[in-house]
């Protein structure tokens, strides 16, 4: 078994061992030590990063592992000789953001329970955020801010977290917050001074103030509870100063104070709604405009009208194809547009004898495009930046020519 320093200092970044065990494992090497300052995934926490220096070489630790039977193993890229001596370095920084968060997540599931009886089932430690399940039928924001004020209450007291090692069976005397399910030997209690009291092996604060803060992001619903996001500590200052930059950046865009951005988003969404509807309309009525006109010069039975508006889109055709066919008996409109993707849009007035969707498929197998339709309508458009764009109007006049010289139908 590997002697755990940092069940005792999660503040000893520095340690000398000997190699008790080196071997291949999975495309590294895994080194075995006597003892080891460097913490294994585990419990929710993520294991720590380091260096092992032995044999006038440095070696980068990228993982570390528990073992079922005690050992630690320390996953590096070339193996040391058994029985060197090695001296060990731990990443302080990533030690110390993950002592914060691990730490801060004993208070915050303390606090959970204390205001609302919602006990935490797991702990996940993620790069950027860490995420607690409770089991429980709900959680609102309101509620979730009371946890997060408690927690920040018991960090700004400062209170003292001792770590002692009791028997099981004292243990369950204790009114623990939180048993491991398999456990042999005295239990690892973490004790925060009259206000939580838990087994973990975990690396905690000496004191609740080096938590620093915690910050609630965000909560939402999980398979049987509600999950709530946090940061501690250096994080917590990291991630609300980048959310704080964000703001600031939305808030310059409007021109305002930061906290009237949501109102100004959704004033700014109300505009675009009314400018749409305001621009559909103009359409409608520019439509309808085109469309007396068209009717007006048409001639012949059926009126074959046909029109390429390379300054307009596929809604506007749409509605001027509409316009044309529509409460008429004798129409035939063949229309094409070319701002976006290039489309073509023919429509007939109802009850004639024509094929519109066949006449599209025609057409798109003519310009390399996909389309088709009923008898009544048919759309069919062009990829973006098609070189068919000429092609399109002596094409339309093409078919219009078939329906007057007895081609198929
Ligand atoms: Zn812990």
């Amino acid at each position: 078994m590997t002697d755990r320093l940092y069940y005792h200092d999660s503040f000893l970044y520095e340690f000398d061992a000997r190699v008790v065990e080196s071997f291949a494992h999975g495309g590294k090497h895994a080194i075995v030590l006597d003892r080891t300052a460097f913490y294994p995934t585990s419990g929710g926490q993520v294991h720590d990063l380091g260096l092992l220096a032995a044999e006038g070489k440095q070696i980068a630790v990228t993982g570390v592992a528990d073992e079922e039977d005690g050992r630690i193993l320390h996953f590096v890229a070339e193996p040391l000789a058994s029985g060197a001596a090695v001296h060990g370095a731990i990443d302080s920084a990533r030690r110390l953001d993950h002592v914060q968060q691990h730490s801060g997540q004993h208070v915050l599931s303390a606090a959970f329970i204390q205001l609302f009886n919602m006990p935490t089932v797991s702990f996940h430690m993620g790069d950027e955020s860490c995420t607690i399940d409770l089991e429980t039928a709900g959680l609102n924001a309101v509620q979730a801010e009371k946890a997060e004020w408690l927690a920040n209450q018991v960090i700004a007291e400062d209170r003292p977290v001792k770590i002692r090692f009791v028997p099981l069976e004292e243990a369950r005397q204790l009114g623990l917050r939180k048993l491991p399910p398999k456990q042999t030997g005295d239990l690892r209690l973490i004790d925060i001074t009259d206000f939580d009291l838990t087994a973990c092996g975990g690396t905690h604060v000496r004191a609740t103030g080096q938590i620093g803060g915690i910050l609630l992001r965000k909560i939402e619903k999980v398979n049987q509870g509600m999950s709530v996001e946090f940061v501690c500590g250096l994080r917590a200052v990291a991630t609300a100063r980048r959310d704080y930059r964000a703001l600031t950046e939305a808030a310059a865009v409007y021109s305002s104070h930061i906290y009237d951005v949501p109102e100004q988003i959704r004033k700014s969404l109300a505009e675009t709604k009314a400018a749409g509807k305001a621009q559909h309309k103009l359409l409608e009525e520019l439509a309808e405009l085109h469309a007396e006109r068209m009717l007006a010069r048409s001639s012949g039975s059926p009126r074959i009208i046909t029109g390429l508006f390379a300054e307009r889109d596929a809604v506007f055709i749409k509605l001027l194809a509409q316009k044309l066919t529509a409460g008429k008996s004798d129409v035939v409109a063949l229309l094409a547009s070319g701002v976006g993707q290039p489309t073509l849009v023919f429509a007939q007035s109802p009850g004639q004898k024509f094929n519109m969707g066949q006449r599209m498929k025609d057409a798109m197998e003519q310009l390399g495009g996909r389309g088709g339709g009923s008898a009544d309508l048919a759309q069919g458009g062009l990829a973006v930046g098609s070189s068919q764009l000429e092609a399109i109007e002596p094409l339309l006049q093409r078919i219009a020519d078939g329906f007057t010289s007895g081609q198929p139908l």
